[in-house]
């Protein structure tokens, strides 16, 4: 354990797409650290395995299906989350879609799902929480972004669009909702090891290396190396940082010989 094992106690966290990859194991180190979770996701698959996992370690856990785009789903999921939890400490916007496509090939579609899910969702659920955190006079907002969305992101146009979207989003709400006591922050990771997007683009070896070969620690991040930065910036530790982004991802956003994956 790098943090006290009751960082969080007493405390409820929610997760957007909680239940699969970098969320899921987000989920467990708050349920680790003493927080009740809840998640939400479209998919009632996603929500079996952290469900038990946040209840073998002795938390309450609470998954509801819902869809980010939709701010009246997202209103409902934070009324069930204080209903059946009782208060909203942390949210953590993480539920993201993503896929490889030059912006020429894009369609309308394609463009719209993405920027609804990362920058509409992170909206719309972090003002379905406001009520609650105002009220409990303060909470933790941590949105996940993406290291491409600092520089150039080719073949993921919506997506670095959509995070950039979300990093301008972080400072404002850090400004705006700062006399409620409640501070907004980002973590932006470059490329994670087991998670699904990762395994799709790096199944290749010449594309693993060339990845590698753009990140100074020259290994993948680890999926607790992002839950652990979450976990300080919604610590105590943290109570004076607001607004802030901070990226884990091995100093891949220094070297400016970008990575082109092919498409
Ligand atoms: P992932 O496993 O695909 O997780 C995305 C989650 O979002 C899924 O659980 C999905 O669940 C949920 N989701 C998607 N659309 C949704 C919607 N409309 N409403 C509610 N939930 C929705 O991806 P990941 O790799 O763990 O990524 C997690 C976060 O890290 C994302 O924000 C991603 O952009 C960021 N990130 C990841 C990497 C990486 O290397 N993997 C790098 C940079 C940034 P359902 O299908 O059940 O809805």
């Amino acid at each position: 354990m790098i943090f006290r094992e009751d960082l969080l106690q007493g405390q409820v966290a929610l997760v957007t797409g909680g239940g699969t990859g970098i969320g899921f194991v987000i989920s467990r180190e708050l349920a680790r650290h003493g927080a009740d979770v809840a998640i939400t996701s479209r998919n009632p698959e996603h929500h079996t395995q952290i469900v038990q996992e946040v209840e073998a370690l002795g938390r309450r856990a609470l998954a509801i299906q819902a869809d980010v785009r939709d701010p009246e789903q997202t209103q409902r999921v934070a009324e069930r989350v204080r209903e059946e939890l009782g208060r909203i400490d942390i949210l953590v916007n993480n539920a993201a879609g993503n896929f490889l496509c030059a912006a020429e090939q894009l369609s309308p579609n394609g463009w719209r799902a993405v920027v609804e899910i990362v920058l509409h969702g992170t909206f719309f659920m972090s003002k379905a929480v406001l009520p609650a955190m105002k009220e409990q006079g303060g909470g933790a907002i941590v949105n996940i972004g993406a290291n491409y969305a600092w520089l150039a992101a080719p073949y993921v146009s919506h997506s670095g669009a959509a995070k950039a979207g979300v990093l301008n989003l972080t400072r404002t709400l850090a400004v705006e909702w700062a006399p409620y006591n409640i501070r907004v922050n980002a973590v932006t990771p470059g490329p994670i090891a087991d998670t699904e997007g990762v395994r799709r683009l790096m199944s290749d070896p010449k594309t693993h290396k060339a990845v590698l070969d753009t990140v100074p620690l020259k290994r993948l991040g680890k999926r607790e190396e992002i839950a652990w930065a979450v976990l300080f910036l919604v610590s105590p530790a943290a109570a004076y940082i607001t607004g802030h982004n901070l990226v884990v991802d091995g100093g891949m956003w220094f070297n400016h010989r970008m990575f082109r994956p092919e498409v």
